[in-house]
């Protein structure tokens, strides 16, 4: 690998985010070179199914032409402009309406970032500058499950639940507090139904809540679907149960849909299928099929008119990013939801989640398999060392990594996400590429054991 120039200056030069160093500086980069559809392919000119969208983000696939033309259209017009201070771009215009428009509950505003943890960071802040407008400053702590993901930047690591995110950064910062994960494989107990599961978990809410004092809880932040976490999706009448935690105490509900917005549980929004009735909505990822970076908040009118009301009381309303609404990124978004829309796309996604589910169910008979899940087109792949007791491998035994790796040298992209083997293909994957998918993970599963 070393006599490969490309591998040794990428070694010698820069840091892969997510990464562990170590190993990097032996095994080197796996440089992609070119995409189509759902296949990438490398320098060597070897290629695979995308299987993960990427970061569960290239929902158009890796060659739409019409993006990039959007793209270069707002290049020769106008490839920048800011947003800040009454300033702004009709591509910016034109995509806040249209996400109001298609926002799974009324949303008032829309507020646009760069990336999904510049969105749940600009959520938090939102969130503290609501309830100290409204005299309530000490309202500011936020609710989050373990093993959710919403982000690396200092506030949305903390709302995250995973723990190699914190070790070593002392996060989180106080006043980040965690619950259960909802996952009915592994956290529910002998005997115990799905409701009453969800039950358990919204009384846990509850109780967290009247520990530290409903005047100082402000937020409960959730993925519909749990992405990074290992795909997990929420037990019966979760969020229904949660919700009415959420309303008893004043505490607000953020829907982190950052990887479910625009199709990927088979809805225009995961808060639809899955029920939730979201103050706040954080998107990005598929927002522009990944061609460009770009994320946005949608903000309810109650908190919009908190906001106002202080404008009038002390002016300038003090947060924002240079390259938020970048005129390019939002003629991308605006281009991405119209194929959405004409192409039918989202509407697609229902019958290849079903090929994806006919594909893997047989996986459940294998002894590594203790569960399949999914919605859409995200799937987990629970592994297990032992079926009966559902014990997980030791992590230092590495085996869904082994398993990931096995499928990569197969032709396919998955990503070992904890316990688990994650799928999340392209919108517009064919059912042929399916099938290819459920063969080579069943061959690489086999492989490893
Ligand atoms: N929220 C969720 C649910 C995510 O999956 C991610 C990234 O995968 C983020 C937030 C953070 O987004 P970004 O990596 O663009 O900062």
């Amino acid at each position: 690998m070393l006599s490969n120039s490309i591998a040794t200056r990428d070694i010698q030069s820069q840091i892969h985010p997510q990464t562990n160093l170590d190993q990097h500086e032996k095994c080197g980069p796996v440089v992609m070179a070119s995409g189509d559809g759902s296949i990438v392919t490398d320098i060597n000119g070897k290629s695979y199914i995308e299987g993960m969208s990427g970061l569960w983000c290239t929902s158009l696939g890796l060659k739409d032409d019409r993006l990039a033309k959007a793209a270069a259209r707002q290049f020769d017009t106008l490839p920048y402009y800011q947003n800040f201070a009454h300033r702004g771009t009709e591509p910016a215009i034109d995509l806040a309406a249209k996400l109001l428009e298609i926002s799974p509950v009324p949303m008032s505003k829309v507020l646009f970032q760069s990336s999904g943890s510049e969105a749940n960071d600009t959520a938090v802040k939102l969130i503290w500058y609501h309830f100290a407008a409204q005299g309530r400053p000490e309202k500011r702590k936020i609710i989050s499950r373990e093993r959710g993901y919403h982000g690396t930047s200092i506030a949305s690591a903390s709302i995250t639940g995973l723990p190699h995110l914190h070790t070593d950064w002392r996060l989180p910062l106080d006043g980040f507090l965690k619950v259960t994960c909802p996952h009915f494989y592994r956290e529910g107990r002998p005997g115990e139904s799905e409701e009453a599961f969800s039950t358990r978990l919204a009384q846990e809410i509850e109780d967290l809540i009247l520990a530290e004092g409903p005047d100082t809880v402000a937020a409960f932040f959730a993925e519909p679907a749990m992405g990074t976490g290992g795909v997990v999706l929420p037990p019966a009448g979760y969020f229904e149960k949660v919700q009415a935690v959420l309303d008893k105490y004043d505490v607000l509900m953020v829907a982190d849909e950052v990887i479910t917005a625009f199709g990927r549980t088979g809805a225009w929004w995961g808060s639809q299928t899955f029920g939730l009735k979201p103050d706040l909505i954080t998107c990005a990822k598929a927002l522009t099929a990944a061609y460009v970076p770009l994320s946005a908040v949608l903000i309810s009118e109650p908190i919009y008119q908190t906001m106002l009301a202080q404008s009038r009381k002390i002016g300038v309303f003090g947060h924002g990013y240079t390259y938020g609404a970048h005129p390019v990124a939002c003629a991308v978004a605006n281009e991405t939801l119209r194929i959405y829309d004409e192409d039918g796309v989202i509407d697609g996604v229902a019958a290849l989640g079903e090929r994806m589910e006919s594909v893997l169910a047989p996986l459940r008979d294998h002894p590594l398999v203790g569960e399949v899940r999914g919605v859409g087109l995200m799937w987990g792949i629970e592994i297990v060392s032992d079926k009966d007791s559902r014990a997980p491998f030791l992590a230092e035994e590495g085996v869904p990594a082994k398993i990931q790796d096995a499928a990569f040298r197969l032709g396919l992209v998955c990503r070992a996400l904890g316990n688990a083997i994650a799928l999340a293909p392209p919108l517009i994957v064919t059912p042929e590429q399916i099938d290819e998918i459920g063969r080579i993970m069943n061959e690489a599963i086999k492989e490893v054991k």
